[in-house]
């Protein structure tokens, strides 16, 4: 961080960067609880661009209550789909039949599914207009550049040259944090040598809300349920299998989908385009600095194993937001270390520990070892026979059951 003082061109009370679905809900979530506070995002890409992601995501029970709490759900209820059931498979890609060893399903509480299928563009649009009515100011191609020391704040350069000051700098600027870097925080993680290709499919038949997921050799093959006979896929293989498949022509893709697919569903066609994201763990060290907060990605990515990596940072965005606004509440310096330290505790055993669930789920499921294929098969049937242990990873994929949960996540306000 460099030391020049400099006099700010603008000056807020948080200033959060990155537009993406955390630095969003996080921003939101402050304005909501203390409109006293000025808040405001910034972000690099240009307007518009961040809300073209094709992808969609699980989006656990616990961060659909968030949502409801902050006034975003009922713009992205019609575009969700509840996920009423999950089936899990171990098998080899060529196998006729795949045995089906796990199975959930049930709600959370009656009427609440654990988990909601829902298109990025809504949940990025829903927030984006929560945070305008709030009077929060985005402002695209913003990217920050430069930190800057200031007494009782925090300076921030834009590519552009202005200069913001804040008590605060929330940064939720992805797994390649420039700010994570600029504030001097390493990282401990590897790559799986493994890419994730996701696509949108439409089938000929209905999934019933219904979530597969099947451990392949190459990794796992997960189908979640869009509205509309559609699917979302997120198919695992070896990188440079990934890259030869996304550059395929689009026949001979749709034939390796259908193998690993099945036939379940009917013939498919995919809808929209496919890309493939190298996967990887990447966990930061500290999540606070002095003036400084991470939050999602840039503090923490993980493998789509388990569908939780974005709703890790929605975890983050409500245990932030709690943080800041209790703090604001008592009169106390919302960007001092000690207060974002409380930030940090809240979250880093939760975070280590869906890193390393998810590392050892992908270490033990994606190769095609004889022995650990039985292992597997033992394991999973003990769970499947376990209505305690199974209520277990309900409640795990509901985001509901790891150590105290912000009030956001419980549907309370904060
Ligand atoms: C294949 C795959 C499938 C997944 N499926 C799921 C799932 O089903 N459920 C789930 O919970 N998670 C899932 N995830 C994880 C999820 O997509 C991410 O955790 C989530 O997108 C992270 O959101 P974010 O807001 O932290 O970061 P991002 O969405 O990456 O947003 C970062 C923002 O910061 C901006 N930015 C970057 N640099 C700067 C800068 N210097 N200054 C200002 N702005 C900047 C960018 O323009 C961007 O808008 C999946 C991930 C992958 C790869």
């Amino acid at each position: 961080m460099s030391s020049t003082p400099t006099a700010a061109d603008l000056s807020d009370d948080v200033l959060v960067a990155g537009a993406g679905y955390v630095g969003l809900a996080t921003a939101v979530a402050i304005a909501d609880a203390a409109p006293g506070l000025r808040v405001r995002v910034v972000d690099a890409a240009p307007d518009g661009v961040w809300r073209k992601d094709e992808r969609a995501s699980a989006v656990a029970a616990a961060a659909v209550r968030m949502l409801r709490r902050l006034g975003a759900w009922d713009d992205i209820a019609p575009a969700a789909q509840p996920i009423t059931e999950m089936i899990v498979t171990d098998s080899r890609t060529g196998d006729p039949v795949r045995p089906v060893f796990l199975t959930f399903d049930g709600d959370v509480r009656p009427g609440e599914p654990f988990a909601q299928m829902v298109p990025n563009t809504a949940l990025n649009g829903a927030l984006r207009a929560r945070a305008d009515a709030l009077g929060i100011t985005v402002q695209a191609g913003a990217a920050v550049t430069a930190l800057e020391e200031r007494p009782g704040g925090i300076g921030v350069r834009l590519a552009d040259g202005t200069r913001l000051d804040a008590k605060l700098l929330v940064a939720c600027d992805g797994l390649k944090s420039g700010i994570r870097e600029m504030a001097g925080i390493r990282t401990v993680g590897w790559h799986y040598g493994q890419s994730g290709i996701v696509a949108t499919v439409k089938h000929e038949r209905p999934h019933g809300g219904r979530a597969e997921e099947h451990f392949l050799p190459a990794g796992p093959f997960a189908i979640l349920p869009l509205t509309g006979d559609r699917s979302s896929l997120v198919w695992t293989e070896e990188t440079r299998e990934a890259e030869r498949l996304v550059a395929a022509d689009e026949l001979i893709f749709e034939e390796e989908l259908q193998r690993r697919f099945g036939h379940r569903l009917g013939a498919l066609t995919l809808e929209g385009g496919r890309r493939a994201f190298p996967l990887g763990l990447t966990l930061a060290r500290d999540f606070v600095r002095p003036r400084i907060a991470l939050a999602g990605d840039a503090a923490h990515g993980i493998h789509p194993i388990a569908g939780q990596g974005l709703n890790l940072g929605f975890k983050d965005a409500a245990a932030l937001a709690e943080t800041v606004v209790e703090a604001a509440r008592l009169g106390r310096d919302i960007g001092a270390l000690d207060t974002l330290e409380g930030y940090q505790r809240w979250r880093r055993f939760d975070t280590l520990q869906m890193g390393v669930t998810t590392d050892v789920l992908n270490r033990l499921f994606s190769n095609d070892s004889t022995l650990l294929r039985q292992v597997r098969s033992l394991g999973l049937s003990l769970v499947d026979r376990a209505p305690g242990l199974k209520r277990f990873f309900i409640d795990q994929a509901a985001g509901l059951s790891s150590g105290p949960t912000p009030r956001l996540l419980t549907g309370e306000a904060i």
